[in-house]
């Protein structure tokens, strides 16, 4: 991290307008003779700049900018930051929606894809735009957020659906909202009975502290403080936090006083990183990242697969990377630094775990397992190991109810299959229910079905 006064373009801002998160969101760097003062940008990195075609536009915040490396075209930073004309490839497998987000939308900005929880995303605006985001089709679209009107019909939608318990506020970054706004947000929620929970999913602690250690003075009333902001969300509990961190290096002085704040507000806080080819493909990286989030307070949540999105083809490793980072965590460290690995299934079919493989054998009573370091043991099941579970109904019903089917129904005995929709048996048994649905005036039509086409 460098001394923001040591850079020409920078040197006479004060103090108090660097840890104003306005200065930091007016102040971005968008262009390219703008970046050119702060790091030595390579004629490829030029190139990409001066191109129209960039699905997502650059923006960058003097703080983030300082913890890129002004001279090394691979530092962890400046990739997650500053444009390539790699974006402009795209591979066959690549998507402008992978999670299929806006066909589970019944109403614009909220998704309802899990059975009691959905996603509302209040603006496209971000403080930085990460160059491997997966909504890059419309983040930074327009850069500003959604008016109230423009979120009531979300929040109509969740008042209507009462299998909703857990909502997440997401974009875009909902803290480059105002203040005022998210907590007519958060209130608006609140006042619905059955959410439980309310969660914000948030890169401001990474790329932009001073939304959350700042202290603003409005204009119209400067003797007057505003409450922080972590005092306005405090009233809201639970709420939740999931905070997004990729690399040590962004852990500084700055990030941790935010990342304290909130947790002193006892916001409880989880990290979700993206793994990303060149940038934390590496299990020591994510060691590193795990330890000094948890001494912050913020337990590591999931490692994403990095999405099949349009242009970041050049960002994704393989999924074996991923698993040997899983391996080199688990067993190496503390459970509380070991994320859940994940893929999020491309057409909408939510968060895949992936893991290494610890069961090696399993036998009627005996599973044989292994250990991170290699040991094999077994372990003996009780004779009568079935579940004898009494005096619940009440929870059983309550749960069955809002419970989204799948493969725990075959497990409780209340399905016998699941079968895909698309099925070509079933195409076909349903045109043979035409035909004989039919008036059936040829001989042709009265001869019976030929054995062996039922399969
Ligand atoms: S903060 Fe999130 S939504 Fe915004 S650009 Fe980064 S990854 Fe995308």
């Amino acid at each position: 991290m460098i001394n923001y006064r040591e850079v020409s373009l920078w040197k006479d801002v004060k103090p108090k307008e660097w840890n104003d998160w306005h200065w930091q969101l007016a102040n971005r760097i968008t262009d390219i003779d703008t970046l050119s003062q702060v790091i030595a940008l390579t004629p490829e990195e030029k190139k990409a700049l001066n191109d129209d075609l960039l699905e997502l536009r650059m923006a960058i915040t003097p703080y983030y900018a300082t913890l890129m490396d002004p001279n090394d075209i691979n530092c962890p930073i400046r990739m997650q930051a500053v444009p390539t004309s790699a974006e402009r490839d795209t591979a066959e497998e690549d998507f402008h929606d992978p999670l299929a987000e806006d066909r589970y939308a019944p109403v614009p900005g909220f998704v309802h894809r899990y059975p009691d929880r959905g996603i509302l995303l209040v603006t496209d605006q971000c403080s930085m735009y990460c160059r491997f985001c997966t909504r890059r089709r419309f983040a930074g679209e327009i850069d500003r957020p959604k008016s109230r009107e423009e979120m009531q019909a979300a929040i109509d939608y969740i008042e209507k659906t009462e299998a909703l318990r857990d909502i997440l506020i997401t974009g875009g970054d909902p803290l480059t909202i105002e203040d005022n706004n998210l907590e007519w947000l958060l209130r608006s929620l609140r006042r619905i009975p059955h959410v439980e929970i309310i969660r914000i999913g948030t890169r401001v602690p990474a790329v932009m502290p001073q939304r959350i250690t700042g202290t603003r003075v409005p204009a119209v009333m400067p003797q007057r403080i505003t409450r922080s902001l972590v005092s306005m969300l405090r009233q809201f509990h639970p709420l939740w936090i999931n905070v997004h961190f990729n690399h040590p290096k962004e852990i500084t002085p700055y990030s941790t006083r935010a990342l304290n704040m909130l947790a002193d507000a006892g916001i409880p806080l989880g990290n979700q990183s993206v793994l990303l080819r060149g940038i934390n493909d590496c299990p020591y990286i994510f060691k590193e990242l795990f330890h000094k989030l948890l001494v912050n307070r913020v337990r590591p949540y999931y490692i994403y697969q990095c999405d099949l999105s349009r242009g970041i083809s050049h960002f994704r490793t393989s999924v074996g990377k991923g698993i040997e980072i899983i391996e080199a965590l688990r067993g190496h460290t503390t459970g509380m630094a070991v994320p859940t690995f994940v893929i999020d299934a491309p057409g909408g079919g939510g968060k895949i775990p992936v893991m290494p493989n610890y069961v090696l054998a399993q036998g009627e009573r005996r599973i044989v397992l292994r250990n991170f370091e290699g040991t094999i043991t077994v372990y003996t099941e009780p004779e009568n190991a079935g579940s004898h579970c009494h005096g619940c109904k009440e929870i059983c019903m309550r749960q069955s109810v809002s419970s989204g089917g799948g493969v725990s129904e075959l497990l409780e005995g209340s399905r016998l299959q699941l079968e895909p929709q698309e099925l070509k048996r079933e195409e076909r048994r349903h045109q043979w229910m035409e035909e004989k649905a039919q008036p059936q005036n040829t001989p042709d039509a009265q001869r019976p079905i030929p054995a062996g086409k039922d399969k």
